[in-house]
């Protein structure tokens, strides 16, 4: 069977300053994991990205500091650059829409259809400012709302009301240039038809579905714009920084930044074909049928990327070259927002990659952006609860587990895996659960749900570490020396899986484990083998995921602008099902109940959910003894976000209620509703 030949793209994104947090949720990191699992599982692969430098946003930006252009896109590009190098992106190119090549390839375009007759020609009246000698972008002009009297209103949108009007209607206008009242004046642009494709772009992204199955939010955005009904779009404006229109009369007109940034894709690995000296590698991505095309995106790029994109495409394609393949997926993410508000640089609310990188490494901001990416709704970036991801998961069960059987193994064994003897039942049902990992998480990966995958990462770490409790190899190692090594054996391949199935999460961890294990990884369906032969020597172990104290993560806490209080959910407001359904309540069985030690109230419990097991700290010790509670079927919140209480972690919330005279009583089930049954 040949390769599957897989061609990435993640949303250029937009140099007008550094990237943060939000971003990588969204285009980047889901789609650096996808990438990495792909390449492992031997795709013929190509990941492409890069910086969108035109576009009003940058000139305003470059207008206020009193430089050129050049040097805003020159100094974030680099900024940027570095941050997803630092973060472990890993693009094989990053290119940028200034370059030369990427004027030629959106020029091209815009030819192909204006010599074909795709596009119209239309006039328009549009301010000009006199003074400046320039016709001025949208963002360029301030005047007063003719419906709410706003006197901040953009020329033909009002963001106080809301209301959309024509440039003439707006009143006392003025250009933010030069203060002037501008004129009114025609001009004349070139629209692209999009509402001429609707049909295709309709049909299209119904076969795409169908075949490969979109995300449900992707599918309703596309259904929104179809309602709606596609209207033509400027593919021209006025303003002197982008890509000109290569047609004579076209003087100060370039390319509206939405045409030339998707083209940038195709420039970009235009440019890599240059770079590896193999000039016609990017047609055999982008016009061979057989390549898997998958574009990486935030929600507000979704209209660009399964609407505008694949128009373009099809114009092309309606013509007599060669043809380019459209996206065969276009997994969104909804947005990242970070301590329950928007990520806002004037309001200082959030932290830019570059900046957090200098305070902590990748990995960890790696796997907490990835164990809770917003794939199907918007999500929340907390400090704390990155710290509880690294401490609590990275550190206390997937770095333990490791710590402890290297520990064990260089102790008691000279530094070499021991050789496998008798098994037992619970040695092969670690192994097979070892072997069936990659495949498992791999499923995931493959449907883009990454939390998913991640979060069954992280699970066999789990598994690992109660398998080392339960052998007790600090016991065995006196009493049956062989016995030990075998379960030292299975701990050695389980290290060796999970930091393959850990790579595409946390790249550099994972190469810092298998440097430890003296091991290289072979490819993704290998994982699950028994790769680490006995005799094998390893290496020095390290500690791979320090643990991030409380005082690092106050101050930056403090750092925030808290001038606004957190919000509250108003009392009595109505939810819909939806929000409802947001809390998992989960029927549980508690297998174990002991009193927290020095706590009056607290009550450490064990209880079994699905598959999993779990810990549970509950203020019930006044009202129950711990012999009443096992077995007991209890309701508990399965996705509360983990929380310490007297420094033991508790992974979910037991339901109770206060009777009359304040006795607590937990809310159960009998015995015949399953453990893991959702409440409903
Ligand atoms: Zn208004």
């Amino acid at each position: 069977m040949s390769k599957e030949k897989i061609l990435v793209t993640s949303a250029l994104p937009y140099v007008n300053g550094p990237i943060h947090l939000g971003h990588l949720s969204g285009a980047y990191l889901p789609a650096d994991i996808f990438v990495r699992y792909k390449r492992l599982k031997g795709s013929d692969i190509l990941y492409i990205c890069g910086s969108d430098e035109h576009g009003v946003p940058i000139t305003i930006t470059a207008d206020k500091e009193g430089v050129k252009p050049k040097v805003i896109i020159d100094r974030f590009h680099k900024i940027n650059k570095d941050a997803f190098e630092k973060f472990g992106m890993s693009f094989d190119n990053y290119s940028r829409t200034s370059l030369p090549l990427h004027h030629e390839t959106a020029k091209e375009f815009f030819l192909e259809f204006y010599n074909r007759g795709i596009l119209n020609e239309k006039k328009s009246l549009q301010f000009y400012d006199e003074k400046a000698k320039m016709f001025l972008p949208d963002r360029y002009v301030e005047g007063t709302c003719p419906n709410c009297g706003n006197e901040e209103a953009r020329s033909d949108e009002c963001e106080n009301c809301g209301a959309l009007y024509d440039p003439s209607e707006l009143k006392n206008p003025k250009s933010k240039i030069t203060g002037e009242t501008p004129l009114l004046k025609e001009t004349s642009h070139w629209f692209f038809p999009l509402g001429k494709y609707q049909p295709k772009l309709e049909q299209y992204i119904d076969e795409m579905n169908k075949k490969y199955g979109w995300k449900e939010n992707v599918l309703q955005y596309c259904r929104g714009w179809f309602k709606d009904g596609l209207r033509d779009r400027a593919v021209t404006r006025d303003l002197d920084w982008g890509v000109k229109v290569p047609v004579d009369n076209a003087e100060g007109k370039v390319l509206y930044v939405w045409f030339d940034a998707v083209l940038g894709y195709i420039s970009a690995t235009k440019e890599l074909s240059q770079k590896r000296g193999d000039e016609n590698l990017w047609k055999k991505y982008w016009q061979d049928p057989e390549t898997k095309y998958v574009a990486f995106i935030g929600k507000d790029n979704v209209v660009f990327h399964c609407i505008v994109f694949p128009a373009m495409l099809m114009a092309w394609n309606e013509g007599e070259n060669e043809k380019f393949v459209l996206p065969q997926n276009v997994p969104a993410n909804e947005f990242l927002n970070f301590e329950g508000k928007k990520f806002s640089k004037s309001r200082n609310w959030g932290i830019d990659v570059i900046d957090f990188l200098k305070l902590f490494p990748a990995d960890p901001l790696r796997y907490t952006l990835a164990a809770n990416l917003p794939e199907t709704r918007d999500t929340d970036f907390y400090w704390k609860e990155f710290q509880l991801r690294n401490n609590s998961e990275l550190a206390d069960i997937l770095g333990n587990f490791i710590n402890r059987t290297f520990t064990f193994v260089h102790k008691h064994f000279d530094g070499k895996v021991p050789a496998r003897g008798k098994m037992d039942s619970i040695d092969n049902e670690m192994l097979n659960m070892i072997s069936a990992s990659p495949s498992k998480i791999g499923s995931y990966f493959e449907r883009y749900k990454v939390k998913d995958g991640v979060f069954e990462s992280m699970n066999l770490a789990r598994a690992c570490n109660k398998y080392f409790n339960d052998s007790e190899p600090w016991k065995t190692i006196k009493s049956d020396k062989e016995r030990c090594g075998t379960t030292l054996y299975v701990c050695m391949q389980a290290i060796y899986t999970l930091a393959g199935i850990f790579n595409p999460v946390i790249p550099f961890s994972s190469e810092k484990i298998f440097k430890m294990l003296n091991a290289k990884p072979v490819g993704w369906n290998d994982f699950g083998n028994e790769k680490l032969k006995a005799g094998h020597q390893l290496n020095k172990s390290e500690i791979i995921f320090p643990k991030i104290e409380d005082d690092m993560i106050e101050e930056q806490t403090k750092k925030l602008n808290n001038d606004e209080t957190v919000k509250e959910a108003p009392k009595d407001e109505t939810i819909t099902i939806d929000d409802f359904f947001k809390v998992q309540l989960k029927v549980a069985e508690v297998i174990s109940a002991e009193k927290v030690e020095k706590s009056e109230k607290l009550m450490k419990l064990r209880v079994k959910l699905d598959k999993e097991e779990r810990q549970v700290i509950a203020g019930i010790s006044k009202h129950y003894a711990p012999e009443d509670l096992v077995n007991k079927r209890v309701i508990i919140v399965a996705n509360l976000k983990p929380a310490k209480l007297m420094g033991l972690e508790s992974q979910g919330m037991v339901l109770a209620v206060d009777d009359e005279n304040g006795k607590v009583n937990l809310l159960s089930v009998d015995n015949s509703v399953k453990v893991g049954t959702r409440v409903k």
